[in-house]
């Protein structure tokens, strides 16, 4: 399976994670295709814990971000957070919040890694990021 993503929208969230004391997060909206991810958007939430090391997207602004991106005929495709003290894989509480949004998640550091992931018949399996 595959993300792609432009090099610039990737950019734009390692630099936010890259200045942000607390995680930031996020809406990937795009296209899927039969084992494609292909973002055509990086629609940034809130993080409403406001913490270094856990998120939850404002509920309000998801509702007008996904509202949004219906109108417009693209859809949900992943969801991107970022660890501010750990390696980017899904912590223990990632794992719970990819049962409810069994979408892509792109995870970055603030050192420029990132790693994508999905949850397949309960296991995390690694998504290939290809930067166009
Ligand atoms: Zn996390």
């Amino acid at each position: 399976m595959y993300l792609i993503i432009r090099q610039e929208y990737l950019s734009s969230v390692i630099k936010k994670a890259k200045k942000s004391p607390i995680e930031i997060c996020g809406l990937l909206l795009g296209r899927r295709g039969e084992d494609t991810f292909r973002v055509e958007e990086v629609h940034f939430i809130t993080n409403r814990l406001n913490s270094p090391a856990g998120f939850e997207m404002d509920p309000l602004e998801m509702v007008r971000a996904i509202d949004g991106a219906e109108k417009r005929g693209i859809e949900v495709v992943g969801i991107f957070h970022s660890h501010t003290r750990c390696p980017p894989r899904p912590s223990g509480r990632d794992l719970r919040g990819m049962e409810l949004w069994p979408v892509v998640w792109l995870i970055v550091d603030r050192e420029r890694n990132y790693g994508a992931y999905v949850l397949r018949n309960g296991r995390v399996e690694k998504v290939d990021v290809k930067i166009v």
